[in-house]
């Protein structure tokens, strides 16, 4: 199995990280420590090197590094329940945090931390005997999640150019927000991450604090909820890595079938089942209802309405005893549906990938122990309405330069706002330009047509 890096960056980046790594050690077997436990049978190496390097010790240590500007997410880390888990070198911080300003993050405060950074990264792929490629986790709109998060991608992309760069991101929920400045955040590190991310996730707060009140009943969500289910995300987007199966759609085939166009990378992902315990009972898991399910808005990480876009690819990732015979069915079902319409020229887009080992929850999860779930991937131009409302409020604070001021003082340009909203502009018009059939579904841009 070919090796993979995770880099958790800012607050968001390093909270989920420490969700997905507990994930990955329940669901590998290992304990807190990183360590098998004394009576496990043979045959789990195989499986754990692509995320974990096997120290001569004994020890299984991610394959990742945390870093943030400031200490104390990082802190909670190193005293935390996993903190044997990690090499001290693998958790970075600095003293100094980016302030909610995505300049910080990149120019001033950030830079100092880039070195140190580049150089744990390379210690990693030195570990790495063919290295597939990197995962990246962070949000859009704290100043490190956008800010050194770029500064970091286009190092990456300079050194290891042809390695595959996903994101997992949290992006500005519509409604709430925790500083007015995540649009000027998120674009900026939109323009500067387009040309170097290969596939990007985006999950929005509000669209998984709803799922978590509403599926889950859970009165008031906190991070850790949100985490916990971003990680059941990430765990079946990454299963197919770490453990064999006879279907299984590695990193390189999906993202072939997910991502027709290179800027238009930025599928909708949605996961069921997501239900409590005290629901489940109640409740079907056939692959019919849950693949039903994952075209339902509460099971969306989105906020966005796939019914009034078109979809362009969808990757169905199975895990547990499902078979290939009933999913086929009830893919042809989806098909039958008015709402799911596809763009004319990519008419049958489906790709499906079965993992038979099993979702694991938590046992302190909020989530109904259902032993066979499906994530849905899924390349919808329905995504567009998502930067249409991002550049409206960049619009409207950026009409009055309001806040620019801020970014000034740490070296950037005005020019720098403007060129990032025309990109952001440009990519809304390549949606709808895919949007439309036959000849002229191209990834659009000014000079699409000219050749
Ligand atoms: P940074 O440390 O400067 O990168 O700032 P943050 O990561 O805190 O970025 C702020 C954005 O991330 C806001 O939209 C927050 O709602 C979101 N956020 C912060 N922490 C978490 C977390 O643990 N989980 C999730 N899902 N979102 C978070």
């Amino acid at each position: 199995m070919r090796e993979v890096i995770s880099i958790h960056i800012g607050q968001a980046g390093c909270q989920i990280g420490e969700s997905c790594w507990e994930l990955y050690c329940l669901e590998h077997g290992l304990e807190p420590t990183g360590r098998l436990p004394e009576d496990t049978t043979g045959g789990k190496e195989e499986s754990l090197s692509t995320f974990f390097n096997h120290t001569g010790a004994g020890q299984y240590v991610p394959r990742s590094i945390f870093i943030d500007l400031e200490p104390s997410v990082i802190d909670n880390i190193r005293s935390g329940p996993y903190r044997k888990l990690y090499h001290p070198n693998q958790l970075i911080s600095g003293k100094e945090d980016a302030a909610n300003n995505y300049a910080r993050g990149n120019y001033t405060v950030g830079r100092n931390m880039q070195e140190p950074a580049l150089k744990q990264i390379k210690k990693l792929t030195e570990q790495c005997s063919v290295l597939q490629g990197f995962l990246i986790f962070h949000s859009f709109g704290g100043g490190t999640g956008s800010g050194f998060t770029s500064l970091l991608m286009s190092e990456l992309h300079n050194e290891y150019g042809k390695k595959d760069k996903l994101e997992f991101a949290v992006y500005p929920a519509p409604q709430v927000s925790t500083a007015v400045v995540e649009p000027y955040n998120a674009i900026h590190t939109t323009h500067s991450t387009l040309e170097h991310a290969t596939c990007s996730f985006l999950f929005d707060n509000e669209a998984i604090y709803d799922i978590c009140k509403n599926n889950l009943d859970i009165e008031r969500p906190a991070y850790t909820n949100l985490n916990r289910l971003i990680c059941q995300i990430v765990s079946s987007i990454t299963a197919s890595l770490r453990f064999a199966g006879q279907l299984n759609v590695d990193l390189n085939e999906f993202q072939t079938n997910l991502v027709p166009f290179p800027r238009i990378h930025y599928p909708l992902s949605s996961y069921a089942p997501i239900i409590s315990s005290s629901k489940a009972a109640k409740s079907m898991f056939s692959a019919k209802e849950l693949t039903l399910e994952c075209f339902e808005k509460n099971t969306q990480m989105i906020k966005c309405n796939p019914s009034e876009g078109k979809y362009m690819a969808c990757c169905l990732l199975y895990r547990g005893d499902l078979v290939p015979k009933d999913i086929t069915q009830s893919i042809e079902h989806i098909k039958g549906l008015s709402s799911v319409q596809f763009v004319e020229w990519c008419p049958t887009g489906f790709k499906v990938g079965i993992n038979s080992q099993p979702p694991v929850i938590p046992p302190q999860g909020d989530m109904a122990k259902i032993d066979r779930s499906v994530c849905m991937l899924a390349n919808s131009t329905s995504i567009v309405s998502v930067w249409q409302r991002l550049n409206e409020k960049f619009d409207m604070m950026f009409a009055k330069r309001a806040f620019v001021h801020w970014y000034v003082g740490e070296g950037m340009e005005e020019g720098e706002f403007i060129d990032a909203r025309d990109d952001l502009a440009a990519l809304e018009k390549d949606y709808i330009e895919v949007t439309g059939s036959g000849d002229d579904a191209d990834e659009g841009g000014d000079d699409a047509n000219e050749y």
